[in-house]
């Protein structure tokens, strides 16, 4: 298949034995007709206005639309060690994040942690994923995205867990930077409120990790737990807690679960990404639904770190489809989404793999607020489409795509620029 040769300018009609439009059933012998890298038709390929196009033919392939990776820290890409070999007791997220902290004290070149940030995101690209929600701390992180072939949304995520640090972070931020909170625990009320509202001003959307842990919900209820010693030990390390103060009176202690608590600040909306949720309860499951707050799933990312599964049905029962994210090479073995749906699969063994592809490319959109041109192959949305090397039938086509992970092969189909 040489797709080079077909003049761009002009129609073109890609012809494969399968096309996965995602939002309708799946095509066999399908077509998909782009001009000026929009879709204009999807539909079996004897019914398209063949006349009209230069055909391009894929053997032993299908059509799918473009990934979507809702979640990812490309900055931290250069501490991929961490992840990988999972240099930290499993179940225990402050001495995950207790390792990252020493990881990150020490001295990095701003180059190295670009350029393997670069190559982080150039691989996202190379399998499959057209559009990444990449959120940093550094100020070198901004500059990741430049030139990439796959479209970043970028956010740099601020965190102060006291009113008096919150107020500085605030004071600090620079106009026109699109900022987010990290989460519930690691920011004081006052900047979680602050940062949506400034995200709702801009029409913006609002990722945050929200009850990604049991210690994360055991601190948020009552105070107590590993993040009350971590919190502690960190306030007292820069003098902000000191003799006869207790943790209470500086850090929110909402007395909550973590949606909860973002439903009574009313963080929630539809453009509000809660990311991880997997300590969510029925009734903050409901809060989520009606406000119609977004839910991003990080499978591999909790694998790694231990902290449970997802209750993936508490979502899907109430019509939430969540989108997929990688979150960072520190706390996951690979950034493939690919990857991700499989644990995911292996997670969920009762999810139906059409489910779960659906939530790699139109969750993420809806996710990410995309819909109107990503996350399905339909007539008006962009052509960021992928050709999936595939030689088996139609009913294993979903079981394929969603249960090979990083055996999967794939490559782009050049539609041209959008006009
Ligand atoms: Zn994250």
């Amino acid at each position: 298949m040489t797709v080079r040769a077909v003049d761009l300018h002009r129609p073109v009609l890609y012809r494969a034995p399968f096309v996965v439009p995602v939002t309708r059933p799946l095509i066999e012998d399908g077509g998909v007709l782009v001009d000026a890298g929009r879709i204009i038709q999807v539909d079996s390929f004897r019914r398209m206005r063949q006349e009209t196009s230069q055909v391009v033919e894929l053997e032993a392939q299908i059509i799918v639309p473009a990934l979507i990776n809702c979640h990812v820290h490309l900055e931290l890409s250069y501490l991929a060690d961490l992840g990988s070999q999972a240099l930290f007791p499993k179940g225990d997220i402050t001495a995950w994040i207790r390792a990252l902290l020493v990881e990150r004290g020490q001295p990095a070149p701003p180059e190295e942690i670009i350029r393997l940030g670069r190559a982080a995101l150039a691989a996202l690209y190379r399998r499959g994923v057209g559009l990444v929600c990449d959120v940093g701390n550094g100020a070198v992180s901004q500059t990741i995205a430049d030139d990439s072939e796959a479209e970043c949304l970028f956010f740099q995520e601020m965190l102060a867990v006291t009113e008096k640090a919150a107020q500085s972070v605030l004071a600090g931020i620079p106009a026109g930077l699109q900022c987010t909170a990290h989460a519930p625990y690691s920011c004081h009320g006052s900047l979680l409120v602050e940062l949506k509202s400034a995200a709702r001003q801009s029409g913006r959307i609002f990722p945050i990790h929200v009850a990604e842990s049991a210690d994360e919900i055991e601190f948020l209820q009552g105070g107590t737990g590993p993040f009350q010693h971590f919190l502690t030990e960190r306030l007292q390390q820069v003098g902000a807690l000191v003799d006869g103060q207790e943790l209470s009176d500086l850090v929110s202690i909402p007395g909550c679960g973590a949606v909860e608590y973002l439903s009574r600040l009313q963080l929630l909306d539809s453009q509000t990404i809660c990311v991880h949720a997997v300590h969510v309860s029925e009734a903050e499951a409901d809060m989520l639904a009606s406000t119609q707050a977004k839910v991003c799933l990080c499978p591999g990312s909790n694998r790694v770190l231990g902290v449970g599964k997802v209750n993936v049905w508490q979502f899907i029962k109430r019509h939430i489809l969540p989108g997929l994210g990688t979150d960072s090479l520190t706390s996951n073995i690979c950034l493939d989404l690919w990857h991700e749906m499989q644990v995911l699969q292996e997670d969920h063994p009762d999810l139906l793999p059409e489910l779960i592809f659906a939530m790699a490319t139109q969750g993420g959109a809806e996710t990410l607020g995309v819909t109107h041109r990503l996350g399905a192959l339909a007539p008006g949305l962009e052509a960021k489409m992928l050709a999936v090397d595939y030689r088996g039938s139609i009913d294993d086509i979903y079981p394929f795509l969603v249960n090979r992970g990083r055996e999967i092969t794939v490559s782009w189909l050049e539609a041209g620029s959008v006009s």
